[in-house]
């Protein structure tokens, strides 16, 4: 019993009166694309494995041979004897392949966010203050740097280019150093920032740009090595996770060199943290020698996507601004929400629902995710329980 545990008790229930409280939920994975939960084998469209690469023989391989050879644990912090050189190796051929001078690994995307922007918001680097346009629909984590950098953010209409040159030229006297923070692909709506045209604004206006690529690394732009490449040079700061279509774990920053020595100086959550241990690395370096090759299951994931939002679409439901291999069913009502995805879990499918506060009030939905590891029966599966479980409002 804590001293808090009533207040903690009240909480509760008052998001279980809005439905929107959470639960964990243990599963157990059966291989790509499928779970299994309650002594059942469910279809999972609830995953960020986009290419499968979780469960690859090669990234398995590659952790148990690093562990079994250096460890279970970096055993200290990047600047003090927890640099291996499997991350200075890892740092440079993931910088080979960004085509940016070089990289930097973090323990977690969120980490990344929520310790890189603050040290990019420092006074004492910008000798003044910081100006941040932020895309509204930005990742929570994106919304926890500024928090804890203490900047306000200026937030511009999602994926709206024209409002946010709006907001910059509006602000056009004031002092201050520009960074414009947004994402290529966005988590919850599945739509894609016009990389090259975000490039060009950021460039009319002086702003230095930071992409969030966690859901586009793997999955879009030249070797599948996401969007920032498209901004030609004018993207300053790519960041990404190897979580999602990676498979594995862990982050990265990719941009230039003098960025990433300043980020070793100054980043709080870099500094003070233990560094990735062997496994995560073994696991990171198995990917990147994949990825690059995967073009044909690349494709095959978008045209499943495509086909996916037809048949939506076809059934009344709607995908928000979804192109890619994230595909929402827009619900609206949490309740709602919820009982579709009990609907499709009696189907056999994992279709987890996404609530306020990770989408806003209103847009309650179904996020379907495809992975590559799909067939194209797992698709109609999907398709034919989304048909048989949805009813209309
Ligand atoms: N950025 C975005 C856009 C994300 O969707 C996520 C994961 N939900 C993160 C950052 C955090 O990445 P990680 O899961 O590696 O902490």
């Amino acid at each position: 019993m804590s001293l808090l545990d009533p207040l903690f008790r009240q909480h509760l229930d008052r998001l279980t009166q809005r439905h929107t409280r959470r639960t964990l939920l243990p599963v157990r994975p059966e291989g790509a694309g499928r779970i299994r939960r309650g002594g059942r084998t469910l279809l999972n469209f609830s995953s960020n494995d986009y290419l499968g690469l979780a469960s690859h023989p090669l990234l398995v391989e590659r952790a148990s041979d690093w562990a079994r050879r250096w460890g279970a644990g970096a055993t200290a912090s990047r600047l003090v004897c927890g640099t291996l050189e499997l991350h200075t190796e890892v740092e440079a051929k993931l910088a080979r392949l960004k085509g940016t001078e070089a990289a930097l690994l973090f323990n977690s995307g969120w980490q990344a966010n929520a310790a890189v922007l603050p040290a990019l918001f420092d006074r004492e680097l910008l000798g003044g203050d910081a100006l941040v346009f932020t895309d509204r629909l930005n990742h929570a984590s994106l919304h926890h740097g500024c928090a804890a950098a203490g900047v306000r953010q200026i937030r511009f209409r999602h994926n709206d280019l024209d409002h946010l040159e709006t907001l910059l030229a509006q602000r056009a006297g004031e002092p201050g150093t520009r960074f414009i923070v947004t994402e290529s692909v966005f988590s919850m709506d599945g739509d894609r920032a016009d990389v090259p045209a975000l490039a060009a604004l950021a460039e009319r206006h002086g702003a230095f740009l930071f992409l969030d690529e966690a859901h586009a690394t793997g999955v879009l732009g030249p070797r599948g090595m996401g969007l920032a490449a498209l901004g030609e040079g004018r993207v300053d700061l790519a960041m990404g996770t190897f979580s999602k279509a990676l498979g594995g774990f862990g982050a990265y920053v990719a941009g230039s060199r003098a960025l990433c020595d300043y980020l070793v100086n100054r980043c709080g959550g870099l500094i003070y943290a233990t560094a990735l241990p062997p496994a995560v690395l073994g696991a990171m370096d198995a990917a990147l020698d994949l990825v690059p090759a995967l073009d044909a299951e690349r494709d095959r994931l978008q045209a499943m996507a495509e086909r996916l939002r037809a048949a939506f679409h076809g059934l009344g439901i709607a995908t928000a601004g979804s192109s890619t291999q994230i595909v929402p069913a827009i619900t609206g009502a949490e309740e709602d929400a919820l009982a579709l995805s009990r609907r499709l879990e009696e189907r056999g499918i994992l279709g987890i629902a996404i609530r306020p506060p990770t989408v806003p009030p209103g847009t309650s939905r179904l996020r379907f995710a495809l992975s590559a590891a799909h067939t194209d029966a797992d698709l109609e599966t999907l398709v034919g329980a989304v048909a048989d479980a949805w009813t209309p409002a």
